[in-house]
């Protein structure tokens, strides 16, 4: 039996007309696939307004009842869909995590997926052609409904798709596949048309929301081929598959940036050993994730330790801050917020020498200050000013010649 899963983003199934338009590519899909598991998203802006609401209702919203109240986006979602399949005759029901199930920790807000009964879905596909799964919501061992995390619902669809040994995993949204970089801040940005996993991993961590950052890693873990294509196009947009020789042949492959970030900085505190530990062991007991780290060269014994985390942490961050910083004498936590982060990314930078310097000298061309920078084999990262980010990353794309006419990676025949 050849399954194919389809994920249908927010912008997708926002209104009538675009959910006709997801439902054209079902019926299409149908004629090469024998059954079809679609999931799809909440329509665009409900799952930030069912946010909103949570933070009018409370000033410190329970994260059990808040993901309770915004599954519900996928679940109205999931309802129309159904009922416009079964219009056109179609055998289809729509199914919610907790009907599957689709067993997750209790991490509320952003749990990861343990288990997917695959039987009790290949027995629902013995009865229906097309099952409309509700992306981005999973079921705790005792029933309590969970969230994937924002995005989550490409998470969903590539769990489903490994689960189920799905041909492809096609991910449908408002772009018609990965870009070099993103397309609506980079007229030049270019299609491409396949990307590695791990570069993808790469981007979608270091910003890139066009994929969610742990549908990649389950891709990648269950070699299950993605493809990033448009709702509203046929163009066979890019696929994110295992990594080949030709692809080093490129040595900056896309840029990524992401706004979404603070800086905190613990100021003169003593050079003795213990103090990272007493530094970040609390933060990551909150469960803070701290992206960036720098700590200084130390001068008469006294250091500065500077991180960085998502802004939404600042607030936390800065109370465990202010408990920790005199226990370990640090004179002063002081923090900023107008700062970004821009990603240059590429798996041939393995074998290339010279990105890091090529960055630094093209922002420095533009005078953009560069405030921390972090590496890792296929990737340089540099904090700047949040004001300049869409600069640097334009200024980026085009000292890596991304928008030129080089060889890009055609599929292999
Ligand atoms: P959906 O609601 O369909 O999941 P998202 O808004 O999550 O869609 O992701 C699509 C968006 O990702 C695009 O509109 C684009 O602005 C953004 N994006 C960021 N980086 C890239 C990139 N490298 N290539 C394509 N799109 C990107
Ligand atoms: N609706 C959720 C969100 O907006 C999940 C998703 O769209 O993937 O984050
Ligand atoms: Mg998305």
């Amino acid at each position: 039996m050849k399954i194919l899963v389809q994920k249908f983003g927010g912008t997708s199934v926002a209104t009538l007309e675009r959910m006709q338009k997801v439902r054209e590519k079902v019926c299409g899909a149908l004629n090469h696939a024998d059954k079809i598991v679609v999931v799809l998203s909440a329509r665009d802006g409900e799952t930030n307004a069912l946010l909103r609401l949570a933070e009018q209702w409370s000033a410190s919203p329970d994260k059990a009842e808040c993901d309770l109240l915004v599954s519900t986006g996928e679940q109205v979602s999931i309802g129309l869909f159904a009922m416009l399949l079964k219009d056109c005759g179609l055998r289809a029901r729509s199914l919610l995590a907790g009907q599957i199930p689709i067993t997750t920790d209790d991490d509320f807000g952003c749990a990861r997926i343990l288990d997917i009964n695959s039987a009790a879905l290949l027995s629902f596909l013995n009865q229906y052609d097309v099952l409309v799964v509700a992306g981005f919501q999973g079921c705790a061992k005792d029933g309590r409904i969970t969230t994937l995390g924002r995005g989550g619902s490409d998470t969903s669809a590539v769990a489903l798709a490994a689960a189920l040994g799905s041909v492809e995993c096609e991910i449908y949204t408002d772009v018609d596949g990965v870009y070099t970089t993103d397309p609506n801040i980079c007229s030049t940005a270019r299609k491409m048309d396949r990307i590695a996993y791990n570069e993808m991993l790469e981007m979608a961590s270091m910003g890139a929301k066009i994929l969610h950052i742990r549908s990649v890693e389950f891709a990648q873990k269950y070699k299950v081929p993605v493809r990033v294509r448009s709702t509203f196009t046929d163009d066979p947009g890019t696929l994110v598959t295992q990594e080949d020789s030709t692809m080093e042949a490129v040595f900056v492959s896309g840029i990524a940036y992401d706004k979404d970030q603070a800086r905190v900085t613990l100021h003169h505190l003593p050079d003795v050993p213990g103090v990272a530990a007493a530094v970040f062991g609390p933060l990551s007991a909150k469960g803070v994730l701290v992206d960036m780290i720098v700590q200084n060269t130390s001068l008469d014994g006294h250091t500065d330790i500077t991180f960085t985390i998502p802004r939404k942490e600042l607030k936390p961050t800065l109370a465990i801050m202010q408990e920790v910083a005199p226990k370990i004498g640090a004179t002063e936590v002081l923090h900023d917020v107008n700062v970004a982060k821009v990603s240059a990314i590429g798996v041939g930078m393995r074998n290339h020498s010279g990105v890091a310097v090529r960055t630094f000298a093209a922002l420095t061309k533009e005078g953009i200050n560069i405030l921390m920078i972090s590496t890792s084999e296929i990737k340089i990262t540099l904090l700047i000013r949040e004001k300049y980010v869409e600069l640097a990353v334009r200024i980026l794309h085009d000292t890596f010649g991304l928008d030129a006419d080089r060889p890009n990676r055609p599929c292999p025949a």
